[in-house]
C-alpha cells in the first residue's frame, strides 16, 4: 500500500501533512524501543497462556453463575490463573470489586486492625486513596476506625529515604503500601527491581510488615510484578492493563492466602469469603481480556514512548523522558497552563471510536481535590486501557497520557493531540520542520 494512502487517510482525518511527517520522523528512531516491547511482550504472553493451559482453564470455565454462586468453577479457576501469573498463593478477582481504589481500599481495609499503622514509604498515595485512609476525612475511612498513617516522601531525586523509613517504621506498622506507578504525580514510576529493594530493606527492620504494592497501570510492562520481588500483596484494576480492554469492571488482589482471605471475607462477609460471588456473565471477557492484556499492554507502552519522544522534541517537560526505561504506561507531559492540558485533551477525545465528536471538559470529580478534566472515548466508560488522557487543572498543568487498544490508535491519537495544539496556535508549524 502506498504511503500517499496512509496520509490521505489521515489528512481525511483532520491530520495535516507536517503533524504526520513529525510523527514519521519520530517513529524512525523507536526501532529498537519497540523492538524490546515486543519481546517483553512475547514473554508475558506465553506466561499468561502457561498459567491457563496448567490450570485447565476449560469452555465450561468461560460460563458463569447466577444467585449465591456456589462452585463456581470459572470463577474459581481464573484466580487461579491470576495466582500463578503472579506466583502468588492465591487471589480475588471479582467483577463485585468495582475499581482500583475499591480494590485497594478492600486490601487495606481487611488487612488493618483499630491500633494498627498503615506506612507509605513512596510519598502521598493516588488521590483517591487520600479520602481511604483518612488524610482528606471521609465518612468509613481508616483513620475513622483509629488505624494511624505516616508517609515518608521520596527525595528529591527521585530514590528512597533509607534513613527517615527506618525512623518511621515502629511497632504499631502493620502494612505498608508502595504505589508502583506516578499516578497524578511527576515523580519517576518505580521499577520492579526498585520495589524489591525497598520491600528487602523494609522486612529486614520489620519481617512480619505487610507490603502491598497498588500495581495499577505495572501489569506487564515488564516481566516480573512485585510479587516476584517479595511483595505480599498487588492490588489493581481491570480496566487497566489486566482486563486487556475487554473486562467491563473489575479489580484483582494477588498475594499471601491469608491476605487474599481477609480480604475475601471484607469483600462478602466473615465465613463466606471467596465462596460466594457469583461472576454472572462476565467470565469470557475477563479470561480473554487477561489473556490479551500482554499484547494490549505493548500497545499502550509503544503509545507512552511515541508521546514521549513527541513532546520532548518540541520542549515539553515528560516525565518518563524519551530514553529511559518503563515501568507503567503513563505518560506525563507538562504544559505549563491550562490551554495546552485542554487542547491536549480535545485532540485525544477527537481521536476515540466511541464519543469522538464530543468536547470534554474540567468537572469536580468525586476523590480528586482539583478540576479534572479528562478525555475518553472508550468501548468501556472510564477505561483507562483504552486511550485515555487526564489532568487535574492545577500547577504544573501536566496532562497523563496512556493506554490505546492497539499501537495505530495510540499513535493516531497522539497525532490528534498534537494536530490540536498546532491548531489552537499553542505550537508553531515552523517547530515540525
Ligand atoms: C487508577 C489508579 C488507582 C485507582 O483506580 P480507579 O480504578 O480509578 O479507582 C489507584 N492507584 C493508581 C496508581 C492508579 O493509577
Amino acid at each position: 500500500m502506498s504511503e500517499n494512502k496512509t496520509l490521505e487517510i489521515y489528512q481525511s482525518m483532520g491530520i495535516c501533512e507536517e503533524v504526520y511527517s513529525y510523527g514519521n520522523r519520530i517513529l524512525g528512531s523507536l526501532a529498537e524501543r519497540f523492538a524490546a516491547i515486543d519481546a517483553n511482550a512475547e514473554y508475558n504472553q506465553l506466561k499468561v497462556l502457561k498459567a491457563m493451559q496448567e490450570c485447565q482453564v476449560s469452555e465450561a470455565c468461560l460460563l458463569g453463575t447466577t444467585g449465591y454462586g456456589y462452585n463456581d468453577i470459572g470463577r474459581d479457576a481464573l484466580e487461579a490463573v491470576y495466582a500463578k501469573v503472579f506466583h502468588t498463593e492465591d487471589a480475588l478477582v471479582r467483577p463485585q470489586i468495582t475499581c482500583g481504589t475499591h480494590a485497594l481500599a478492600l486490601a487495606l481495609m481487611s488487612n488493618l486492625r483499630p491500633g494498627d499503622e498503615l506506612f507509605s514509604p513512596v510519598g502521598k498515595p493516588y488521590d483517591t486513596l487520600e479520602e481511604v485512609i483518612g488524610i482528606r476525612p471521609s465518612k468509613g475511612s481508616l483513620a475513622e476506625y483509629g488505624i494511624t498513617y505516616r508517609q515518608v516522601d521520596l527525595l528529591p531525586d527521585g530514590s528512597f529515604d533509607y534513613e527517615n523509613i527506618k525512623k518511621n517504621i515502629n511497632k504499631k506498622t502493620k502494612l505498608v503500601t508502595i504505589q508502583r506507578s506516578k499516578g497524578y504525580q511527576t515523580r519517576p514510576t518505580l521499577s520492579v527491581d526498585r520495589i524489591g529493594e525497598l520491600i528487602h530493606f523494609i522486612k529486614e527492620i520489620k519481617p512480619d510488615v505487610i507490603c502491598m504494592v497498588d500495581n495499577c497501570y505495572g501489569e506487564f510492562v515488564e516481566t516480573k510484578e512485585p510479587s516476584d520481588v517479595g511483595a505480599d500483596m498487588v492490588v489493581g484494576s481491570l480496566i487497566k492493563n489486566p482486563g486487556g480492554g475487554l473486562a467491563p469492571i473489575g479489580g484483582y488482589i494477588a498475594g499471601k492466602k491469608e491476605c487474599v482471605e481477609n480480604a475475601a471475607y471484607r469483600l462478602t462477609s466473615p465465613g463466606l469469603g471467596k465462596e460466594v460471588g457469583a461472576s454472572l456473565g462476565i467470565l469470557t471477557n475477563f479470561y480473554q481480556g487477561f489473556f490479551l492484556a500482554p499484547t494490549v499492554t505493548a500497545g499502550a507502552l509503544k503509545g507512552a514512548v511515541f508521546a514521549a519522544n513527541i513532546y520532548e522534541k518540541l520542549g515539553f517537560a515528560v516525565v518518563p523522558d524519551g530514553t529511559e526505561s518503563r515501568h507503567d504506561i503513563i505518560q506525563a507531559v507538562t504544559f505549563g497552563n491550562a490551554e495546552g492540558v485542554i487542547a491536549f485533551c480535545e485532540g485525544i477525545q477527537a481521536a476515540a471510536p466511541v464519543d469522538s465528536h464530543v468536547t470534554p471538559e474540567p468537572w469536580d470529580m468525586p476523590g480528586y481535590d482539583a478540576k479534572v478534566i479528562m478525555a475518553a472515548g472508550a468501548f468501556v466508560s472510564g477505561s483507562s486501557i483504552e486511550l485515555s488522557a487526564d489532568g487535574p487543572i492545577k500547577p504544573p498543568f501536566a496532562v497523563y497520557f496512556q493506554g490505546g487498544l492497539t499501537w495505530q490508535h495510540a499513535k493516531f491519537g497522539i497525532l490528534k493531540s498534537l494536530q490540536s495544539l498546532v491548531d489552537k496556535g499553542l505550537i508553531s508549524k515552523e517547530f515540525l520542520k
